[in-house]
């Protein structure tokens, strides 16, 4: 029996543990390491946030499927991993042994380089943290007009800015959202339209405004100078998990695992790492859910092969993904390389690529 740990409950595992449900892994025993009972899906998070979603449709309910495909599913965090000796340490102290290992880990927005910011703004992940934390400023809402600053205008800032004002709005509550970027957002005609919907939502967009430090008190120091908020909220960047660079394993130049075509590490084989914790060493792509969905997919064979000491297939990313940003109200913007679109049809649309996605799950 090899002993095989799946790291973290990520949208690749999820893929595995449902392929696992039809066709079971003979000669291994699989456990399942992550810290909530649930996935939330980020493609629909700024829905949740809108309110055009309960919390059960954007989440995937990772310990049902582990039990469903005979995975022993173990509710921690982990905390470090030694690649030489295979051992897998989590934070409560316990130690996992492995022979196969896969690491679905995600990334985290990146606040190292800005000082204050890992302290004092709510960070757009961990998400069940991020939605403590918007449930916590919704109710302070009801009470008084909520000022609120988003860091960071890559697609997580803009969905997220543009479902903060439409929720509010819709409530009735009064509040100002703010965006900053520090260099100029999107471009082309994708910038033009994401640049008219966020004033069409409310939102105050600043650009190019690097944000130099986050204080205490949901103050915003820039070189124009100071601001104060209610809350700030961090959408910026991907950034490892630290410990990732003290595992032993061969990591980029960030601390992301690097992996080759396989999604096998370049150090050390037995171990995969897959979606936004993984770079892959020869095709690099950007950190999107729409990448880690398809490594699902290459995940769940070739750990198949390795367990059965069969050659591994490659994977070769696709060059171009579609880009699908919800505006707030069902309203969307399509992106395919330079082609764009928008309106309430393309929202269907995400929304109908979404919901047939997370169905998959439901059992
Ligand atoms: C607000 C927002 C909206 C976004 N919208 C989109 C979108 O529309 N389309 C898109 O393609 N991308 C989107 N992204 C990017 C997307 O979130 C990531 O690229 C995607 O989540 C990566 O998937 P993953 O499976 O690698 O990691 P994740 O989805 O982050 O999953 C990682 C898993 O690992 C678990 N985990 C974390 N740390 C540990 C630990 N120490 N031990 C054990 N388990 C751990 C987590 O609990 C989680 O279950 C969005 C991001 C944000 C912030």
């Amino acid at each position: 029996m090899k002993r095989v740990v799946l790291l973290g409950g990520g949208h690749a595992h999820a893929y595995v543990l449902r392929m696992l449900i039809g066709e079971p892994l003979h000669d291994a025993r699989l456990t399942l390491v992550t810290p909530t009972d649930r996935h939330t899906y980020s493609g629909m998070l700024p829905g949740l946030v809108a309110g055009h979603y309960a919390v059960d449709d954007v989440q995937i309910d990772v310990a049902r499927l582990a039990a469903a495909a005979n995975v022993e599913f173990v509710r921690a965090e982990v905390s470090g991993l030694d690649a030489d000796q295979r051992r897998v340490t989590l934070a409560n102290g316990e130690t996992l042994a492995y022979d196969f290992a896969s690491l679905n880990l995600g990334s985290l927005p990146s606040t190292a380089a800005v000082p204050g910011s890992e302290m004092h703004a709510l960070a757009a992940k961990p998400f069940e943290r991020f939605l403590e934390g918007w449930r916590d400023l919704l109710a302070r809402s009801e009470s008084a007009p909520l000022a609120l600053a988003l860091v960071g205008a890559g697609a997580a800032g803009v969905e997220l800015a543009m479902a903060i004002a439409y929720r509010l709005t819709m409530l009735g509550r009064r509040g100002d959202v703010a965006l900053y970027s520090d260099r100029p957002m999107f471009s082309g005609a994708l910038a033009r339209r994401v640049r008219a919907a966020l004033a069409r939502s409310g939102v105050q967009l600043l650009e190019p405004e690097a944000v130099t430090r986050i204080e205490p008190g949901g103050v915003v120091v820039t070189r124009a100078g100071r601001s104060r908020y209610d809350a700030v909220i961090w959408t910026a960047g991907a950034a490892p998990l630290p410990w990732l660079r003290a595992t032993g394993l061969d990591t980029d130049a960030v601390g992301f695992v690097q992996v080759d075509d396989t999604l096998r590490s370049t150090s050390h084989p037995e171990v995969f790492a897959v979606g936004d914790c993984a770079t892959l060493r020869d095709h690099p792509h950007p950190k999107s859910g729409v990448y880690a969905v398809r490594h699902g997919d290459f995940l769940a064979r070739n750990l198949r092969y390795a367990l059965a000491e069969v050659p591994l297939h490659r994977y070769r990313p696709q060059h171009r993904a579609l880009a699908l940003l919800s505006c707030g109200a069902r309203t969307a913007i399509a992106d395919w390389s330079g082609w764009t679109a928008e309106g309430e049809w393309v929202w269907r649309w995400k929304d109908w690529i979404d919901r047939r996605w997370i169905r998959r799950f439901m059992l």
